[in-house]
């Protein structure tokens, strides 16, 4: 879990570079409202009062967008920097929204399924006039899916009566969800891991792999780099880690680690037992962080033994991390790109929703891997020209483009 904005240097590294005025600063570096909410749950032992935060940050080019996280650690600061991240994540997609972010402070673990559709379902409601189609769409984040988008779906139905499937993506399929969005953000992982290691000459053909995370993320990504030719050769998750050198067999991983309800760590058929950090420092070609944030930090980051780390996490690198790799000439590909299959797709989901259109799983891979491309494109002629970081070029983008939208507009 990120511990601070690390992201605001980023942006304020592209403000000063863009030479951009002290009104668009302030604007860009300050959210556009934040929301909190205080949610009471009857439990068994009495009442316990949780707490709720939506921090929307910029809509100058559309509706806020961004997940919904379920965590203990979550608090107003890290949603404002993951809130921060979506606009510049939808802005590199050139889809047309802005970013948010929010949730509900909470162990997931903890509560029972009755409990967790209570607060959702009350934070849905306590949030709801700030919620909509065109307003703010919210999304699964780290402890939420679709299971709880079905939840908002329908409390926020109650409230405004009628059917709203556009008010929040990543539905199952039953409820408007769209093919492909389970696996969207992993499968965007891929693609652009692909992509990179075919800038760098390198390619995918027997490339070897560590992965910190076997969630949602990293266990999609896994198989899809496994099937392209890769040696995913280390995966941890929360309570364990296992390595083979001659790779794994991540899909046969996955389904015995979901049957005996066991961290990957147990499931040593599949390789030998290590502990989590060495996930980390392992000689491979391609690091991926897909679980938390601040991972890499300024006491590990010169342990990392990568030609390139692909964040397919949210801010898994510290800054000073960022300096430490940089010096060792590790490539950095960055979040706002490597993990923005998701909310791709969510935009897709958001389309067929409103068209009443339902669209085939090839049809989503396609148009997603169309428009992730452009953005891919766009990103290497900018880090080409200015010989500039993958992340520098990212922000440069991003940046320039909610700025035009937001002087365009007269600031929304
Ligand atoms: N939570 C995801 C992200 O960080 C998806 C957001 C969305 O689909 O709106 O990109």
């Amino acid at each position: 879990m990120s511990n601070g904005n690390c992201g605001a240097n980023y942006l304020n590294w592209a403000l000063k570079h863009l030479n951009m005025d002290e009104t668009l600063c302030a604007y860009l570096q300050t959210p556009y409202r934040v929301i909190s909410v205080e949610l009471p749950l009857p439990r068994e032992d009495g009442i316990v009062v949780f707490k709720g935060y939506r921090v929307q940050h910029n809509h100058a080019r559309g509706p806020f967008k961004g997940g919904l996280r379920y965590h203990p650690d979550l608090n107003l600061e890290h949603a404002h920097a993951l809130a921060e991240l979506m606009t510049w994540k939808t802005a590199l997609m050139n889809i047309p929204f802005g970013g948010a972010k929010g949730g509900i402070t909470c162990n997931p673990a903890e509560l029972d399924e009755r409990e967790l559709e209570f607060l959702t379902k009350l934070y849905t409601r306590r949030m709801a006039r700030l919620l909509g189609p065109d307003c703010d769409i919210p999304a699964p984040d780290m402890g939420t899916g679709p299971q709880e988008m079905a939840w908002i779906y329908d409390a926020y139905g109650g409230y405004q009566g009628g059917h709203h499937p556009d008010v929040v993506t990543g539905k199952p399929l039953q409820l408007g969800g769209s093919a492909g969005r389970v696996a969207a953000t992993g499968r965007g992982v891929f693609l652009v891991t692909k992509w990179a290691a075919e800038a760098l000459d390198m390619g995918l053909k027997n490339k070897t792999i560590a992965i910190q995370g076997f969630g949602n993320v990293g266990a999609y990504a896994a198989q899809y780099l496994q099937k392209a030719g890769c040696k995913i050769i280390a995966v941890s998750d929360a309570n364990g880690a296992i390595c083979n050198k001659e790779g794994l067999d991540t899909k046969a991983l996955l389904k015995t680690c979901n049957e005996k309800n066991i961290s990957v760590g147990k499931a040593t058929s599949y390789g030998e037992s290590i502990e989590q950090d060495q996930v980390l420092s392992l000689d491979v070609d391609i690091l991926i962080p897909a679980a938390i944030g601040d991972a890499i930090h300024k006491n590990n980051a010169s342990k990392i033994n990568a030609r390139m780390v692909v964040e397919a996490a949210n801010m898994p690198i510290t800054h000073e991390g960022e300096k430490i790799l940089a010096k060792n000439d590790i490539v950095i590909i960055p979040d706002i790109m490597a993990n923005a299959g998701g909310v791709t797709v969510s935009y897709l989901e958001w389309i067929q929703n409103r068209s009443g259109l339902i669209w085939s799983e090839k049809e989503v891979e396609e148009r997603t891997e169309e428009i992730m491309h452009q953005a891919w494109k766009s990103l290497c002629e900018r880090h080409r020209q200015k010989e500039l970081s993958y992340r520098q070029a990212a922000y440069l983008i991003a940046v320039e483009r909610v700025a035009q939208s937001s002087e365009l507009r007269g600031y929304a």
